[in-house]
């Protein structure tokens, strides 16, 4: 019998035609198999109980890259034809999902790096089918050499037979090389013929490295040297965020965070994002870090060249992105050796050309699930289903801080890589660039964009720029609440607690603790945080002692004496009262700036989020008490008390505790009673563990469904698949 079988999914540039031919070889199977528009189509012929062992097989050994999603059969008269062929693919056609994310280095490739007999032997761009670079270094589709930054290379005739070889484990690998003809990495500056062997005894002695690695540069240097991490912090202009570490490997890792089987999952897959983890007691780990974090980010070597880097090195790098303070990483050769001259004291560069800038993932595991704060290299572009299909070409601009784009089209959606804060000119032209370079590679050509409802926002400006669009202005928290039902396939109704820094609310003040009841297509506001102002607007969020000040004069309420003689305590007590410059916001970001100012934690930050993140850190995990707060998220009677207790001489870790399980109690509360079944925690607030398992674990334990957003950030990284989502289902 003959059957065709269409097989949809991640299939195609990765390896999935060779897995075919090997397969039905094995079977003793005829027919052919190639690519088109859709995926990968399959034609074999043998006898019938072949043919369904062959079926049977081939979803549950497809590559480890490959995603199966649907395998459809028809049988198709027998031919009588003996062999199987991979046909070359037809030209044309419209391109989709052929691009797949950057994967780490695969076991076989590892063994080939560290093989002394194998003509790989300690080079540092070992890659095949299964591994290897892929989004950082595409220019075009289809994904061919020639549409890479690989194209450059010429493949010599050993990695040519390889190449063109279906049984070979590098057939058809796009960035296939060897040191005979592929990209070479260099120490600058020396004509060392071992450059990362090199690099490896400078960092070692103290220096800092520049190194370039997948999606930019990154700066290096030894984790557990108090004086190369301060001199790097002094350098990068970086205050108190905390930098990235990457371990040799597992054990190592285990050395520096405590790691539970989800954290260990995390770590070892092949996204090889970095994990916030709990910091280990006696970590060899410089102070200057992670200043006041109990969390540590740690990451595995993810490329071949960090393998051999951490191989010979043989300890823990800080390997922090390559920028001075909030500027994008840099990962254009000619602008890094410029910006970055200042803080590296030696390049590690190679002449592979990175084509888009992709910054690490960063992911936390939260009661047995990951809970990704920062989606990017190693993610990106895998797509997202929509709950709803978008009929017409999507394109969503995402928010201000913490930017992603997303495209759109049928059950699809394409989040891009993180861009960051989209407040200056690089980033700016990361973010039109980018959405250029996704429309290309996924035939997606916008006649509907969404955006935020922020006037002010450079996204938003960007999406007025189109003509002959439809224009779908999106609620900023409405998103977060789409954002998170639509990645669990789900489009509401549902209650969503949406809690972040900053929303742009559809009466004009600022939202950020908002109750809402709706689905994706639309919204209603059933419940806020009791609103305050924020002194001096845009001042009160790099100053959470002003927060702190309007809090106080919401609740009438005395300042303790460390805040009292303050300098411009009088006048900022002055703005709360009357207003003036002062806008009204409901942001339980900003409660948790206030709190944390009260408790003397924090009163200036240095970074979005630090003193929430610093108040959570403090809390005494035994401490079971709460503040008074109610459904109706009145806090003024909280702060009272949070007042209270400080007066009392409580501790601040029984005072940080006591409000977490305030906030959490009332959250569920308030949830509870509207009366819907599934219930949305969303919003960079609920990047904070503690609150988030509480308010989880009440609400569930009413027999309530809880969705926290898992494949996408909580925060603002996840605003434009919300957006996409919320435009396809009113454009229907
Ligand atoms: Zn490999
Ligand atoms: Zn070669
Ligand atoms: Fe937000």
């Amino acid at each position: 019998m003959r059957v065709r079988a269409r097989v949809e999914g991640t299939v195609q540039g990765v390896g999935f035609r060779p897995y075919v031919y090997r397969l039905a070889g094995e079977l003793g199977c005829s027919g052919h198999v190639f690519n088109d528009a859709r995926g990968v189509v399959v034609e074999v012929e043998a006898e019938s109980a072949e043919v369904e062992r062959f079926l049977a097989r081939l979803p549950a050994e497809a590559p480890p890259l490959a995603r199966v999603e649907r395998v459809v059969t028809e049988p198709v008269p027998a031919t009588g034809a003996s062999g199987f062929t991979i046909v070359e693919s037809a030209a044309g056609g419209e391109p989709s999902a052929l691009v797949s994310p950057d994967t780490a280095t695969c076991a076989e490739c590892l063994e080939e790096l560290f093989d002394p007999t194998d003509r790989r032997y300690r080079y540092p761009f070992v890659n095949c089918t299964n591994c290897g670079p892929r989004f950082t270094i595409v220019r075009g589709v289809p994904y061919d050499r020639q549409l890479t930054t690989m194209a450059g290379f010429r493949m010599c005739a050993a990695c040519q037979a390889e190449y063109d070889d279906p049984a070979d484990r590098r057939f058809h690998a796009e960035p296939n090389a060897c040191p005979a003809c592929g990209p070479r990495v260099r120490l600058l500056g020396t004509d060392t013929a071992d450059a990362v062997r090199a690099a490896a005894e400078a960092l070692q002695a103290g220096a800092i490295l520049a190194v370039k690695g997948l999606g930019g540069y990154h700066l290096a240097c030894r984790a557990d040297d108090e004086r190369a991490v301060a001199v790097l912090r002094g350098r990068k202009h970086r205050e108190d965020k905390p930098f990235a570490l990457m371990a040799p490997n597992l054990v190592a890792a285990r050395g520096l965070v405590e790691l539970g089987t989800e954290e260990e999952t995390l770590l070892v897959a092949r996204e090889r994002p970095i994990v916030l983890a709990r910091r280990r007691r006696g970590a060899r780990v410089a102070s200057a870090v992670a200043p006041r974090s109990p969390d540590l980010g740690v990451m595995l070597p993810y490329s071949p060249l960090h393998h051999l880097l951490l191989a010979d090195v043989g300890m823990p790098l800080v390997l922090t992105s390559g920028n001075v303070s909030d500027e994008p990483i840099a990962y254009r050769d000619e602008d890094a050796v410029g910006q970055l001259a200042g803080i590296a004291d030696g390049f590690l560069v190679h002449d592979r050309p990175i084509q888009t800038r992709t910054d690490d993932s960063v992911v936390r595991a939260v009661a047995g699930r990951s809970l990704m704060l920062r989606r990017s290299r190693g993610y990106v572009p895998a797509g997202i289903d929509l709950p709803v299909a978008a009929q017409r070409h999507v394109l969503a601009c995402g928010a201000e801080l913490k930017n992603t784009f997303c495209l759109a089209k049928g059950m699809r959606a394409w989040v891009g890589h993180h861009i960051g804060d989209l407040s200056n000119y690089e980033t700016l032209r990361s973010f039109t660039e980018g959405v250029e370079h996704f429309e290309r590679l996924f035939a997606v050509a916008p006649e509907v964009v969404a955006h935020d409802l922020h006037p002010d926002y450079l996204s938003t400006r960007f999406a007025l720029e189109h003509d002959g669009v439809e224009l779908v202005g999106v609620q900023h928290h409405h998103a977060h609440l789409a954002a998170c039902l639509a990645e669990h396939g789900q489009t509401g109704p549902a209650v969503g607690a949406i809690y972040d820094g900053t929303g742009y609310g559809t009466d004009g003040t600022v939202w950020g603790g908002e109750l809402l009841r709706g689905g994706l297509d639309s919204f209603e506001r059933v419940g806020a945080l009791h609103p305050v102002r924020m002194p001096g607007g845009e001042a009160a969020i790099r100053q959470p002692w002003r927060m702190a000040c309007a809090w106080l004069v919401a609740a009438d309420a005395a300042p303790p004496p460390t805040l009292r003689d303050r300098s411009g305590w009088d006048q900022v007590a002055e703005l709360a009262r009357t207003g003036v410059a002062s806008p009204l916001t409901t942001s339980v970001g900003r409660l948790f700036d206030a709190v944390a100012a009260l408790c003397g934690v924090r009163d200036e930050v240095n970074y979005e989020g630090q003193a929430a993140i610093e108040l959570e850190a403090a809390c005494d995990p035994a401490e079971k008490g709460a503040y008074p707060l109610g459904p109706d998220l009145d806090a003024r009677e909280l702060v009272g008390a949070v007042v209270a207790d400080l007066g009392h001489g409580v501790e601040v870790g029984v005072v940080a505790a006591r409000f977490h399980n305030a906030l959490a109690a009332a959250t569920a509360e308030a949830c509870m009673r509207a009366g819907e079944g599934s219930v949305v925690l969303a919003g960079g607030v609920f990047a904070n563990r503690r609150l988030l398992e509480r308010t989880r674990a009440l609400l569930e334990r009413s027999g309530l469904r809880v969705l926290v957003p898992e494949r996408l950030p909580p925060g603002d990284g996840g605003i434009s698949y919300g957006q996409a989502a919320v435009a396809a289902a009113r454009t229907r």
